[in-house]
C-alpha cells in the first residue's frame, strides 16, 4: 500500500469508528458517478469498513453516468453494501433541472447557482459523509481539511487535523463530560460531519490509483478533453468550449435547456417578469440558450479549466 494510500485509509477508520460511536450508523460515502468517488470507494473496501453509499440524481448527467453508477450500485448491493439515490425535491415535490428552470424564472448561472443546492447537495444533515474533495480542484476548495463540520455559513465552517480528530476523539471517550472541541460537539449534535480521505491527492495520484487498482471507472472519461470532469451537462460553470463539446455529444440535453427555457419565458409572461431582461435577447428558448451559452453574460461565467474558481459544482 502507498502513503498517500496508508494516510487516506486511516482517515477514513477513524471516520467510520466516530460514525458508529455517535451516530450510531455507518459512514456514507458520497458518490456523483466520478473518478474521485471511484477512489473513495476503493478506499473504503481496502480500510475493511462499513459503510453506505449515496448519490445524488441530478437529472441533469449524462446517460453514461447514470448507466455507470447503476452498474457500481448493483455491485456495492450484490457485495452486502447499502446504496441509496436521492431523488430532488423543491417545495415538497421531486424536482428536476427542467421543471426548476421555468420555477426559477431564469437559467442557472454561475452567480445563481440554485440547481446545485437543490439537486446535488440534497446529502441528510444528520450524518457523517466521506466525500472525495480535494484540495487541488479549485480555488474555492484549496484549504480543504481531513475533517470538517458544515454549517451554513462557510465563515463558520470548522477544519480539523486527522492529528486533532484522533487525540480530541480518543480524549471523549476516557473524558466525555470535560473534554469537548467543536468537532466532538457537531458529532454528539448529530449535525453534519465530514471527512476528506483524499484531500491532498492530485488528478495525477488519483488516475494512477484508478490504473493500479484496474478500477471500473466512468466510460465518459474515455471521451477527452471536455469531459475530463464529469458533472451536469452544460453546467454554467464550465467554459463555452466544454459546454459545446458536451451539447454535440448530448443534443438531446440542449433541446431540454430550450424547452425549458421556453416554459421559463412563458412563466415569467404570465408573472409580468418579462418586461426588462437588461438587454438580453430572451426573447425566445432558443435565443435564451444562445445567451447562456456565450462566455460573457457575467462576470466570471468563463473558461473553467485552469482557472481556479470558487466552490465548483463540477464533479471529479
Ligand atoms: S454541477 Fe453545475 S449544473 Fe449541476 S447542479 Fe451544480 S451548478 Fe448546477
Amino acid at each position: 500500500m502507498s502513503d498517500l494510500e496508508q494516510t487516506a485509509v486511516k482517515r477514513i477508520r477513524l471516520a467510520a469508528k466516530m460514525s458508529q460511536q455517535y451516530y450510531q450508523e455507518p459512514l456514507l460515502i458520497c458518490n456523483s458517478g466520478g473518478k474521485d468517488s471511484l477512489v473513495l470507494l476503493a478506499i473504503a473496501k481496502a480500510a475493511g469498513i462499513k459503510y453506505e453509499m449515496v448519490h445524488s440524481h441530478t437529472t441533469a448527467d449524462a446517460p453514461e453516468t447514470v448507466r455507470y453508477v447503476r452498474r457500481q450500485i448493483y455491485e456495492l448491493e450484490c457485495a452486502g453494501i447499502k446504496t441509496e439515490i436521492h431523488y430532488p425535491v423543491y417545495k415538497g415535490k421531486r424536482t428536476s433541472m427542467w421543471a426548476l428552470i421555468p420555477q426559477k424564472l431564469m437559467p442557472p448561472t454561475r452567480f445563481a447557482r440554485y440547481c446545485c443546492k437543490i439537486l446535488k447537495e440534497t446529502t441528510e444533515n444528520h450524518r457523517y459523509i466521506a466525500t472525495g474533495v480535494r484540495a487541488s480542484e479549485s480555488k474555492g476548495r484549496a484549504d480543504s481539511a481531513e475533517f470538517e463540520t458544515r454549517t451554513s455559513r462557510k465563515a463558520d465552517k470548522g477544519r480539523f487535523s486527522y492529528e486533532h480528530t484522533a487525540e480530541v476523539f480518543s480524549e471523549a471517550q476516557t473524558l466525555p463530560d470535560v473534554y469537548d472541541c467543536q468537532l466532538i460537539t457537531a458529532c454528539k449534535k448529530h449535525k453534519q460531519v465530514s471527512v476528506l480521505p483524499i484531500v491532498d491527492w492530485t488528478d495525477e495520484d488519483i488516475w494512477n490509483y484508478i490504473r493500479s487498482e484496474r478500477l471500473k471507472y466512468n466510460p465518459l472519461y474515455d471521451y477527452g478533453y471536455a469531459f475530463d470532469r464529469v458533472g451536469c451537462i452544460g453546467c454554467p460553470l464550465a467554459s463555452r468550449k466544454k459546454r459545446l463539446a458536451e451539447f454535440a455529444k448530448h443534443p438531446a440535453y440542449k433541446n431540454m435547456y430550450i424547452r425549458a427555457f421556453d416554459r421559463c419565458i412563458a412563466r415569467r409572461k404570465a408573472l409580468g417578469k418579462h418586461g426588462v431582461t437588461d438587454n438580453k435577447d430572451w426573447s425566445t428558448g432558443a435565443k435564451m440558450f444562445d445567451w447562456w451559452m456565450e462566455d460573457k453574460n457575467l462576470e466570471g461565467q468563463v473558461a473553467f479549466e485552469g482557472v481556479k474558481s470558487e466552490g465548483s459544482g463540477l464533479q471529479n
